[in-house]
């Protein structure tokens, strides 16, 4: 049972049969799924989503997928709260939190979009599956690949993080490192995906993939108890997530599921990498292509492929686009721990550092309902802030080396 039509040109509105492809042949626009909202009015409710399972297939009517979902049967559904001391550190009423750095398997949110790239891929019948990553989507579709039973070529830059690599070559993946950074691998798989019969989830597969980080939005709206929150904070790196968060809430509207969509969009980037706010700072629709230099790796793309549209959402909803020194993001991370004790990876000290400064500048007022992604998790970017926070006190096996190097509070 599908509700799905076709897949569109943004562009020029042609359309095109649901197949592995991405690209308009007449204007080289990005295609993106159509659904049938009539009969999807018709069968879905809030009643129905909130009586089933707590993972992001819930809302499946609204995943492009033909057949039931075949992977990611546990992701999604993952922690959304009020985070009080963040709020009173940084004199805001509401700031809630949506908490992605514990999703299942791989703790992000790339887990969302992988669920759904490769219960695509299983209905097209792919045998092997590939992706370009900047290190999260490596490790999720690392995991998600051997789970479900297919061949697995996974590319990065080859300076990641530790951690995002280890993270993915225990799956016993092929894990390719380019020597380049990720728009250099992004290319390569361009190419490579041209030329080789692979479902590349962010390639061919990208207008069913890029579908699953709707269910980010989704989720915000059902566990804030069917509305929008007035603002939302959103890390960008190609754009894709807050351009679905988006398209989710109209869609929530469009149904009659929520009866406003008026949030404010806020895109999110780090100060070495910020094509986008760039972009919005200087009132430019074109993105100039930067060559990223920050510690926030994930965020870490310098030709955003979705860029341009989230310039149109944040103009058109009235929000801002702010950016984070490296020196910021740390601080970032660190607040969110020492606040919430949620450990972040580096685009959340982004997120984190630039909801500090929106509020700060009053771009958003302290008295509305903020609602921050948190998207990845601090364990896979130790080494961020590994020299900047404290040591171990060491001491001997005995009660007066404990009383005599540590302060005892009582
Ligand atoms: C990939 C990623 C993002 C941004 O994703 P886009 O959809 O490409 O903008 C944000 N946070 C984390 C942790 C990511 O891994
Ligand atoms: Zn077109």
């Amino acid at each position: 049972m599908s509700y799905v039509k076709s897949l569109k040109c943004r562009e020029c509105g042609r359309t095109y049969p649901k197949k592995p492809i991405y690209v308009c042949e007449w204007c080289f626009g990005p295609l993106e799924v159509v659904y049938d909202y009539k009969r999807i009015k018709k069968v879905l409710t809030r009643e129905k989503i909130s009586s089933r399972e707590k993972n992001l297939w819930r809302y499946k009517e609204l995943l492009p997928i033909d057949k039931e979902p075949m992977v990611g049967l546990n992701s999604g559904f993952t922690p959304f709260f009020e985070a009080k001391n963040l709020s009173k550190v940084l004199g805001a009423k509401k700031i809630f939190i949506k908490d992605d750095s514990v999703n299942h398997p791989t703790l992000s949110f790339k887990d969302r979009v992988v669920a759904v790239a490769l219960s695509k891929a299983k209905e097209f019948g792919f045998k092997t599956v590939a992706c370009a990553s900047t290190g999260n989507l490596a490790n999720s579709v690392s995991s998600h690949s051997k789970q479900a039973g297919f061949n697995c070529y996974v590319f990065i830059p080859a300076n990641l993080e530790k951690s995002k690599i280890v993270s993915s070559l225990i799956y016993g993946v092929n894990l390719i490192a380019v020597d380049g950074n990720y728009d250099d691998v992004n290319r390569l798989c361009g190419e490579i995906a041209s030329k080789y019969k692979w479902a590349f989830v962010n390639v061919n597969l990208r207008p069913y993939y890029a579908e699953g980080s709707k269910t980010y939005g989704f989720e915000i709206v059902e566990q804030l108890g069917w509305r929008v929150p007035k603002h939302i904070i959103v890390p960008a790196a190609s754009g894709s997530l807050l351009t679905k968060i988006y398209k989710g809430i109209k869609e929530f509207k469009q149904l009659g599921l929520i009866k406003k969509s008026d949030t404010k969009f806020h895109i999110a980037q780090a100060d070495g990498c910020s094509p986008i706010v760039s972009a919005l700072k200087q009132n430019c629709d074109i993105i100039k292509p930067v060559k990223p230099n920050t510690i926030a790796k994930s965020l870490a793309i310098g030709n955003p492929a979705d860029g341009f549209y989230v310039i149109d959402i944040v103009k058109k909803t009235g929000g801002f686009g702010e950016v984070a020194t490296d020196e910021e993001i740390v601080e970032g991370i660190k607040l969110l721990a020492e606040t919430e004790g949620i450990f972040t990876e580096t685009a959340g000290g982004v997120t984190v550092a630039v909801c500090k400064k929106l509020v700060e500048s009053k771009k958003i007022s302290k008295d509305e309902e903020i609602v921050i992604c948190i998207t990845g998790n601090g364990l896979k970017t130790q080494e961020a802030v590994e020299n900047k926070i404290g040591r171990p006190i060491k001491i001997k096996p005995n009660i007066k080396s404990f009383e005599e190097e540590v302060r005892v509070w009582l």
